[in-house]
């Protein structure tokens, strides 16, 4: 400051001065007047360039980086220059350093597998992530500041909105929902700030399609096993009520022993397919012989065929080359003996059924069944795995079925890496194949 006294007084003398050298004692105050006036000048010049140079700045589009180098000046102006400077650059950090925690954040926001969406206290939408605008069909750019109730018009969302109520979530379909494939969302709006609010948005499609699966899962199994406990209660209340003779004893004590049977089929699948689901995937140490399998399997469907047909059946089995599967042995017998029995059962009597193994040129190995049985319908052969799913329930429970074999026969496949196919045409027979990747199949040592 005193710098700046210090420049005026000489801007006076030197006035004062050259005022008195050119018209001495008239000259002086004229000097004082224009020294004071050059003072000025040369103040609201250093006052400009700072100015031009803040102005600048404050028009600046990359506030991080200084528009230019700040203006050299000396005394009270450059230490006001090196100040403003210095302020601008700490502000410029500040800005920076928040910028990049609400990139990291809307990133965070972006990542998350819900859909995020930020409401204003009018329920226009500030903002929203990538998943939001899939749930809801929104564009985030286009549809910043538009109502939330005139984009999503569904009316138990628009209820819910209305009601102010967000202890609870609601459930609607989602933008892609079409009546084939219905898409379920979970909307869970959080109130925050001065009316602002947050809404959560989550697919539960496969839950709810999985909670349905359970319900279902437990309604068959209850029925399944309601149906032979039911048999099996009358027959013994028949048994001890009435004096029956000796043969019709032995009649009702045989249909028991079937009932008896067939829970425990039912039981033991359903333990089968638990296992299935809850071990790890088969690796690759143990290798088994496709002739033992075909031996196995042979001998049950020859067995079978008698018991459920006198005539029984034309059974071929063709054992191909001598190869070896890796993978487990129970599981792997379990999914053929099911394709083989399945053939034998629903096949009529005296009817063909042809099992075979083949090696395909790039080293898969195809395990096949075909029989010229009844034939499916197209439109049952995508449902045909699925739990407890029949088209001929009398015929699946006169010759024991529970419903859940190509299930098993399904998850064994899939756990082996293998494929199932599956052909059949009604009135021509049906051609069931596991089709084994070239990794679980290999040419047997012994041949
Ligand atoms: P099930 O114990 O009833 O046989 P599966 O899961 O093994 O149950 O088979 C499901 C349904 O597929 C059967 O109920 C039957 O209607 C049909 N099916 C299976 N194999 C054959 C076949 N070889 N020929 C005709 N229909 C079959």
């Amino acid at each position: 400051m005193i710098n700046r006294w210090i420049t005026f007084a000489a801007c006076m003398v030197v006035g004062g001065g050259l005022g008195w050298v050119t018209a001495a004692n008239d000259g002086f105050g004229p000097g004082l007047v224009l020294g004071a006036f050059v003072w000025l000048m040369l103040d609201s010049f250093y006052l400009g360039r700072l100015l031009r140079w803040l102005r600048a700045e404050q028009n600046n589009d990359t506030p991080a980086v200084l528009v230019g180098p700040a203006p050299a000046m000396r005394g009270i102006w450059g230490e006001v220059v090196d100040r403003t400077r210095r302020l601008l650059k700490n502000r410029d950090q500040q800005n920076q350093e928040s910028q990049t925690r609400l990139d990291e954040f809307l990133a965070a926001m972006q990542a998350s597998p819900s859909g995020v969406v930020l409401l204003d206290a009018q329920g226009r939408i500030e903002w929203c992530n990538q998943m939001a605008t899939q749930h809801f069909g929104f564009d985030a750019q286009r549809d910043v500041l538009q109502h939330i109730a005139n984009l999503v018009r569904e009316p138990a969302f628009r209820a819910y909105m209305a009601s102010g109520n967000f202890s609870h979530d609601v459930v609607i379909p989602g933008n892609a929902s079409t009546p084939a494939r219905p898409v379920k969302l979970s909307v869970h709006v959080h109130s925050y700030g001065k009316g602002r609010k947050l809404l959560l948005s989550r697919d539960i499609t496969a839950v709810e399609l999985a909670e349905a699966m359970r319900r279902d899962f437990v309604a068959n199994v209850s029925h399944e096993i309601r149906t032979p406990l039911t048999v099996l209660a009358g027959f013994i209340e028949t048994l001890q009520t009435l004096p029956l003779k000796e043969p019709e004893r032995v009649r009702y004590l045989t249909l028991m022993a079937q009932q008896s049977q067939r829970m425990q089929t039912l039981v033991s699948d359903l333990l089968t397919l638990s296992r299935l689901e809850g071990s790890p995937f088969p690796d690759t140490n143990e290798w088994m012989t496709t002739s033992a399998l075909f031996a196995q399997c042979e001998q049950e469907a020859r067995a079978l065929s008698v018991v459920l047909a006198p005539q029984g059946h034309q059974l071929e089995f063709d054992a191909g080359p001598a190869c070896e599967i890796a993978g487990v042995q129970t599981e792997l017998y379990s999914a053929m003996s099911n394709l083989v029995t399945n053939a034998v059962r629903y096949t009529p009597e005296g009817g063909q059924v042809r099992v075979s193994w083949t090696l395909h040129p790039d080293g898969r190995g195809e395990f096949q069944v075909k029989d010229k049985g009844p034939g499916i319908a197209p439109e049952h052969l995508p449902r045909l795995t699925e739990r407890f799913y029949r088209i001929d329930r009398s015929r699946s429970r006169e010759t024991g079925g529970t419903g859940l074999g190509l299930a098993i026969v399904k998850h064994v496949a899939q756990r082996h890496g293998a494929e199932l196919h599956i052909e059949s045409q009604p009135g021509h027979g049906s051609c069931f194949s596991i089709v084994f990747p070239a990794a679980r199949v290999r040419r047997s040592h012994a041949a």
